[in-house]
């Protein structure tokens, strides 16, 4: 299993000064090279692989003197985010879904400098990270890394520049969870109902810190473009959106946490982001990010022995969950309470979905034992 360790870098000005200059030559390489399969694609029809850019790249250093100022590897690893970029354009072209083709990237979208083989380059020494043509630069290890070290990678964050780790743990063999099977249904009022009746609510936080952020925004519209007060006003922002960025995955860690060493197992619907978000709700949807809290539930059930069942949401809203009847007329985003024409039974909407989602991953649950017991 791997897990990521983050850590804040202290560099000197100097090596800030040199940090600064390898993202700038990283996002060129970036750019120069999105610009080549674009034009190679739109004059000739013809396309450029990761291999080809890659043996470019090994010629292009020795004539140019940023490229040389570079640990080639990590160079490697730019140019394959480029092709991962392609590879997931090409895949929502193929899922005749509409698909934003790579998109330049400007002085302020490349924050991060991948270093794919740890001692390649890079290497922890101490309190110091040392990175190649950057020196050994001071590190704050406010906790211990676990695990193997497999690739290293710096990034600037509106507070600072920051290392992660990547570690492999090894085979996590977590011995079987012995508690009970819960339904999660994830919602907008609530931030997820279980199929207990508990009601783990949006944190409050989000509202406030949603307040900072308008003021924030409406301090850099005001200010001149290109002054040094708007400058000041666009990192008080970028500031803002971290700190809700942290706080958020910081909520999502601690319901994770709590519902791995509640449950032995736990079903909740598959995500059909992009279907909730063609909606209205679009904004809240983004904003709770279900995804991130889906893989941080998985991961974290994973290292518990807890199991995650993803079931199909089709119905989990509608049917009722103590006879598994549909309604005549569907229920609308309005009616918060379920009440079964067939059967009579009433809940709280979202605790019906919770407990048909429950009901499904039950069933998948004994799907799959039953296919170990025959293998
Ligand atoms: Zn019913």
């Amino acid at each position: 299993m791997r897990k990521a360790f983050k850590y804040k870098l202290y560099p000197t000005r100097q090596q800030e000064a040199a940090m600064l200059t390898m993202l700038e030559t990283h996002r060129r390489l970036y750019n120069r090279a999105l610009a080549e399969r674009k034009d190679a694609w739109e004059q000739e029809r013809r396309s450029v692989s990761y291999v080809d850019q890659s043996a470019q790249l090994k010629i292009e250093r020795t004539t140019n003197p940023y490229l040389a100022l570079t640990n080639f590897s990590s160079c490697q690893a730019t140019l394959r985010r480029l092709d991962k970029a392609f590879q997931a354009f090409f895949r929502r072209v193929k899922a005749g879904e509409t698909a934003g083709y790579p998109r330049f990237k400007g002085r302020n979208r490349f924050a991060t400098v991948d270093f794919p083989g740890y001692r390649n380059g890079c290497k922890l020494d101490g309190d110091r990270m040392y990175f190649q043509h950057v020196g050994r630069v001071r590190i704050k290890l406010h906790r211990p890394i676990e695990g193997t070290i497999k690739t290293v990678s710096f990034t600037r964050q509106a507070d600072g520049w920051h290392v992660v780790f990547s570690c492999d743990l090894g085979d996590v063999h977590a011995a079987p969870h012995p508690g009970p099977l819960a339904g999660l249904d994830l919602g907008l009022k609530a931030f997820l109902v279980t199929s207990d009746g508990e009601s783990i609510k949006p944190p409050k936080f989000y509202r406030k810190a949603e307040k900072a952020l308008r003021r924030a925004q409406r301090r850099v519209s005001r200010r001149q473009k290109g002054s040094k007060r708007r400058a000041k006003a666009v990192q008080i922002l970028a500031k803002a959106h971290l700190h809700i960025t942290n706080q958020r995955r910081d909520f999502h860690h601690k319901t994770a946490r709590k519902l791995v060493t509640q449950y032995g197992a736990i079903a909740h619907e598959e995500l059909n982001i992009k279907g909730i978000a063609r909606t209205r709700l679009a904004k809240s949807t983004y904003d709770v990010g279900w995804g991130q809290f889906l893989n941080i539930l998985h991961s974290k059930a994973e290292e518990a022995g807890c199991v995650v069942i993803p079931v199909p949401a089709k119905n989990t809203t509608q049917a009722c969950s103590a006879c598994e009847a549909l309604p005549e007329t569907p229920k609308t985003l309005k009616d918060r309470v379920h009440r079964c024409t067939n059967c009579g039974y009433e809940a709280d909407r979202d605790l019906n979905a919770a407990l048909n989602i429950k009901r499904l991953g039950s069933s998948r649950q004994a799907l799959t034992s039953s296919v170990d017991a025959v293998v």
